[in-house]
């Protein structure tokens, strides 16, 4: 996959389209993996914290989230394939989740938003199963971990606890919870909630 450098952090070049299809892909195969959605106070945050950078950078997507990025990319010659916010991304991919019967998860937010979300989705996009959900103010993260696996895994978890928490926690704990992709996504359960 072709990426762009944008001070130190690697975008990958591709569309909604195709990043959704790669998201499907590897989630058919049972690839474990994670999607990140760098704006661009995340791309400054990595530059100020070297573990931060090296999790965004290990994410089998890093997806350019909002025109900033493309911008800068134009400005120091590197191509992307256009914006990919990760609201968007969210989305097209719990719509391609759906015609599959596949299980999301959702983590994060104040109590109670993420039960929404997903009952929204879910209305919104017949075929898709809510694994489950938490909300994203724990004081123990095991506590997360534990509540997603008892609810017998899911096919994806969408991770929205705010940057860099997100990405953090999905790299501390991607080997011991059941689910196959995990997508950092900030605010947008709160989007999806209503
Ligand atoms: N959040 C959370 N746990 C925390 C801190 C934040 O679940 O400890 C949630 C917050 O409620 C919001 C999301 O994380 O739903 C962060 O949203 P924001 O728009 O600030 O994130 P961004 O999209 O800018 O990364």
């Amino acid at each position: 996959m072709k990426t762009a450098s944008i001070l130190g952090v690697h975008f990958h070049a591709v569309t909604l389209q195709q990043a959704v299809e790669l998201a499907m892909s590897r989630i058919r195969a049972r690839q474990k993996g994670y999607v990140v959605t760098p704006n661009p106070e995340i791309v400054d945050l990595c530059r100020k914290d070297s573990d931060f950078m090296r999790v965004v950078n290990h994410a089998a997507l890093v997806l350019p989230d909002g025109i900033g990025i493309i911008y800068a990319a134009k400005i120091l010659g590197e191509e992307l394939c256009g914006k990919v916010a990760g609201i968007d991304f969210a989305e097209s991919l719990a719509a391609a989740m759906a015609k599959e019967g596949m299980r999301l998860y959702l983590l994060g937010a104040k109590p109670g938003v993420a039960e929404k979300a997903g009952r929204n989705l879910c209305v919104k996009y017949p075929g898709l199963v809510l694994a489950g959900t938490h909300d994203g103010y724990f004081s123990d993260e095991q506590e997360a971990v534990e509540a997603i696996n008892a609810c017998g895994g899911a096919d994806a978890v969408f991770v929205c606890l705010g940057a860099p928490k997100q990405e953090k926690f999905i790299s501390a704990h991607i080997d011991e919870i059941h689910a196959t992709l995990y997508c950092g996504l900030g605010g947008s359960l709160d989007v999806f909630a209503g």
